[in-house]
């Protein structure tokens, strides 16, 4: 769509003239063009051929080396890329290596009882990832005869593997025809085709999907999915893109327009909702007491200390925690009985899906009952430093083993 036709999009300031359209586009479809908030026409086929060339003879000479490229086996692949969902690849690199040391070969990882493949994903995040990870690894074991399979509905079956991933790990390790769009190649189509519009959208995503499809060459599609990701993770940054270093700027439709900071549009941001939590690490004799999320909770499968919505239990006590009602609750609740005050060691900012937390963390001395209620049970602290703990609750433990 041409900007003189658009309605209600913002006119851009153009430093430069808007590249001319040639005459044969890309393969997307007219009504999926003329819906989409274009800002400049859908490329054309010498636009894709020209793109193609200078950011694969980039990446050749600019790719990073990373531990899942030196021997890139379907394994190997998905578990990377579960990995990075969500997570930066400086951060996932010692978990992956760690990871592979103990599970080196999926049937391992499918064998492992799945608190030990929690303890290796510990601080990761995202517990379900992990949990994911496993199902997929028992369904390859006995679905798929131990054999990652290498066809895309089949791949797409497996737990926790969506369009994106099963693109991505079947043109990676198998150099297979198949589009990908991430949250790095959502910002740099966005930018390159200069979309006005959040490109979340069901519209908008129609036409980056058709876009990753048309970009894509007919051998090296690996290398080449891989060059667009490296590409708006190290250049096309979210802020600040680096376009006087782009192999492609000539391709760019943002940069043409002097829009790169401006897109792409952001989506409407989910309101986050505020709560005061409190963690207590309560301790008898050198047993400390512990229970495993359930099914359904945040960090299920992981182990924790009692931890209660203060707000719910006592609404006076954003004003002078910890109170007595907060003790009764913790009585009541765990069936201990309080040998000292509760403690405050420190208070943790964090944030969980939309809840932005205020968690106080506090130390106390307890006896407890013979029989735990709500699957709470004593272990030592030796026993503790086994477990696979959430990330507050790891923490607390490690500023406790410090100071207590
Ligand atoms: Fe991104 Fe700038 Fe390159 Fe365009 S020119 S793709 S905005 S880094």
């Amino acid at each position: 769509m041409s900007l003189s036709k658009r309605k209600n999009a913002t006119q851009p300031k153009s430093k430069k003239p808007i590249t001319k359209v040639a005459s044969s586009q890309g393969t997307a479809p007219a009504s999926i063009r003329s819906n989409a908030h274009l800002l400049n026409e859908y490329p054309s086929a010498d636009w894709f051929k020209k793109f193609r060339k200078a950011i694969l003879k980039w990446y050749e000479s600019n790719q990073r080396r990373l531990p899942w490229r030196d021997d890139p086996i379907p394994y190997k692949v998905w578990l990377s890329e579960i990995m990075l969902q969500q997570t930066q690849v400086a951060t996932v690199v010692d978990y992956f290596n760690r990871f592979i040391n103990k599970f080196p070969t999926i049937i391992e990882l499918a064998n492992a009882d799945e608190q030990t493949v929690l303890s290796m994903w510990e601080g990761l995040g995202y517990y379900r990832r992990a949990r994911n990870l496993h199902a997929a690894a028992q369904k390859v074991r006995d679905d798929f005869g131990g054999i990652f399979p290498d066809d895309f509905e089949s791949v797409l079956s497996l737990p926790g593997v969506g369009r994106y991933s099963a693109g991505a790990i079947l043109s990676i390790a198998g150099d297979q025809k198949l589009p990908i769009l991430e949250g790095n190649t959502y910002r740099l189509h966005a930018r390159l085709l200069a979309l006005h519009d959040d490109p979340r959208s069901r519209g908008s995503e129609s036409l980056l999907w058709q876009f990753a499809e048309d970009l894509l060459p007919t051998k090296k599609c690996g290398a080449f999915n891989q060059s667009l990701m490296e590409l708006g993770s190290e250049i096309c940054k979210p802020k600040k893109p680096l376009c006087q270093c782009c192999p492609v700027i000539k391709n760019c439709a943002a940069n043409q327009l002097d829009m790169a900071d401006k897109l792409p549009i952001k989506s409407k941001r989910r309101k986050f909702v505020r709560r005061h939590d409190a963690l207590f690490f309560i301790e008898n004799r050198g047993q400390v007491w512990v229970r495993q999320r359930k099914q359904g909770e945040w960090w299920a499968g992981l182990w924790d200390f009692a931890r209660f919505n203060v707000s719910e239990v006592a609404e006076t006590a954003e004003k002078s925690p910890p109170n007595e009602r907060l003790q009764n609750h913790l009585e009541a609740e765990l069936g201990i009985q309080l040998k000292s005050h509760p403690k405050i060691l420190m208070t943790i900012n964090h944030a969980v899906t939309h809840h932005k937390i205020r968690l106080d963390c506090y130390w106390i001395k307890a006896k407890f009952p013979d029989a735990g209620k709500q699957g709470f049970k004593q272990v030592t602290r030796n026993e503790l430093s086994e477990l696979p703990l959430n990330v507050t609750a790891r923490k607390l433990l490690s500023m406790i083993e410090k100071s207590c």
